[in-house]
């Protein structure tokens, strides 16, 4: 089971053993960035809190998804062209995003698609990357950039 799909009793395990205790603002944080299922901002992150629990501060949301994305359970995207706020997404596999370009929001690319794209990118330029550069490739991230159609 992934750790998104887990339900809340199974949290304290998964921190566990991704190195982070659990607290019950690390707990609140992480469920907000799941059920949003879009790729929020800290401040919306923080405003989805504050009906739920006014006790946790601006702060504490920054550093929390901090905590999560050091211990490889949330990932940070970048805000566009390097401005704007940063994104969070839960860390679910390697998928692709579309990020529209006026307004900064991020979607996932269906895994499907994702994969097929992934796939294309042709392995001996990688090889050759590799060699000519000194550098190993871990993983690639994709984001399309662009805007939404009609
Ligand atoms: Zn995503």
């Amino acid at each position: 089971m992934s750790p998104i799909d887990a339900p809340k009793k199974e949290l304290p395990a998964i921190f566990a053993a991704h190195g982070l205790r659990c607290t019950r603002q690390r707990v609140a944080v992480y469920q907000a960035l799941v059920t949003s299922g879009e790729h929020p901002t800290a401040d919306q992150i923080y405003q989805a809190l504050q009906t739920r629990d006014a006790a946790i501060s601006l702060a504490t949301v920054y550093n929390t998804l901090e905590a999560l994305c050091s211990a490889g359970l949330a990932q940070k995207l970048p805000g566009t062209g390097g401005k704007g706020p940063c994104r969070f997404d839960i860390a679910r596999g390697n998928h692709l995003h579309l990020r529209d370009a006026q307004t900064g929001d991020i979607a996932d690319v269906p895994d499907d698609l994702g994969e097929q794209i992934l796939a294309a990118i042709p392995r001996h330029l990688l090889s050759e990357l590799e060699a000519k550069l000194n550098f190993r490739v871990d993983r690639l991230e994709i984001q399309l950039i662009g805007e939404k159609q009609g």
